[in-house]
């Protein structure tokens, strides 16, 4: 990645002429794409730095925050307060500083390689020119698609061992994955549960082995393998899973207070494949200053973020995100003007 200095060139190519020509695309100072808590964070600092943001914000305010049923650690709110909630509270916030929120519309074309202004297009047909543009589109975590488990989810069924996991004190939990991620919210959930059980497609983990080894030392986690969740049973919530054993045939009811999965994340960057550079799981990389490689687009939040995924974490991304875009600005604008020498 290219951080050395900033030669910016303005594109004058044709879509800079329509725009001059009024032919229908909109021109924003920054566009913010996607409106999870790094989103809506950098639209709060955008919009207190009279940078007029426009908030694209797909069709979940909040993204997967807004499906979390409690949030315990997220600082200032001591008796914690729901996902929806808090994405309620800081779209807000950005909205009383001016901060623009579209709703229900989503980015389905981008062009960064001309230079800002960057051209962007959303599912209505609108097409959009930003002189910078913000990207927290966050990620997925991938779902095992069974019976139940969408009805369960806050209800018994978790992706976040880390917001969930207090609700299941002295219960019984089940992990679902054999992976890094499935180890490391097991080992956390042993905290809270009374007995965690890991079921894997295979006889063999992914993870690393050290985890295992943490694992395997663990009292509290047992292992049922070569084994996949046919269906998640329950009433108000979770009250079993029915598994199958793929050697051998054998399905079964297996009671279970809690399931929680972890087959993976997928950063939701397949957008901007060939227009930023992605690392070899797909997440946009970022520096410090979360720049891009491409000048004038920065990214925040979990569509680069790997390692920590978490709501403080991305809100200091998105702060971070929104004022080197306006640093960034600012100085990509002193450069347009003639120099009182030159004029
Ligand atoms: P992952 O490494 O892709 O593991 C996903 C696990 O889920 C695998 O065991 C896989 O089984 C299983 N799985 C996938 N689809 C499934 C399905 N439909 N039904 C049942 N099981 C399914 O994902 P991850 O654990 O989230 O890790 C992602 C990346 O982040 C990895 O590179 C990992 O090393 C890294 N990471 C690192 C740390 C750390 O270093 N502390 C912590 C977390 C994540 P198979 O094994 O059979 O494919």
């Amino acid at each position: 990645m290219s951080n050395e200095g900033l030669s910016l060139t303005l594109n004058t190519s044709a879509r800079s002429e329509q725009v001059a020509r009024g032919e229908g695309v909109q021109h924003e100072r920054v566009i913010i794409i996607g409106s999870g808590p790094a989103g809506l964070t950098a639209a709060l600092y955008t919009a207190r730095a009279n940078l007029n943001p426009l908030v694209i914000a797909g069709y979940e305010l909040g993204g997967q925050v807004s499906l979390t049923y409690e949030i315990e650690n997220y600082p200032g709110f001591p008796q914690g307060l729901s996902g929806q909630e808090l994405v309620e509270y800081m779209k807000a916030q950005a909205e009383r500083f001016g901060a623009r929120i579209k709703m229900f519309s989503a980015v389905t074309e981008v062009d960064f390689s001309k230079g800002s202004p960057f051209w962007l297009k959303t599912d209505d047909g609108t097409e959009y020119l930003a002189d910078a543009v913000i990207v927290t589109v966050g990620a997925t975590a991938r779902r095992l698609n069974v019976p139940g488990e969408k009805e369960f989810t806050g209800h018994g069924v978790s992706y976040c061992a880390t917001c969930d996991g207090f609700f299941f004190r002295d219960q019984n939990v089940v992990v679902v994955g054999g992976g890094d991620s499935a180890l490391e919210e097991a080992l956390f959930l042993t905290r809270f549960a009374k007995r965690v059980d890991i079921i894997h497609r295979r006889d063999t983990l992914r993870a690393g082995a050290t985890l295992q080894q943490r694992a395997f030392a663990n009292d509290k986690i047992h292992f049922i393998w070569d084994t996949v969740v046919e269906e998640i049973i329950g009433d108000e919530k979770v009250r079993a899973v029915r598994l199958r054993n793929l050697k051998t045939g054998e399905v079964r009811e297996y009671p279970t207070d809690g399931v929680f999965i972890f087959i993976g994340h997928d950063p939701n960057s397949d957008l901007f494949k060939g227009q930023l550079e992605r690392d070899e799981f797909g997440y946009i990389v970022t520096d410090r200053l979360m720049r891009t490689n491409v000048e004038g687009v920065f990214a925040a939040g979990e569509v680069q973020d790997r390692i920590y995924r978490q709501v403080a974490t991305s809100v200091g991304q998105g702060a971070a995100a929104a004022m080197s875009a306006e640093r960034w600005l600012a100085e990509h604008e002193a450069l347009q003007q003639p120099s009182a020498a030159s004029r």
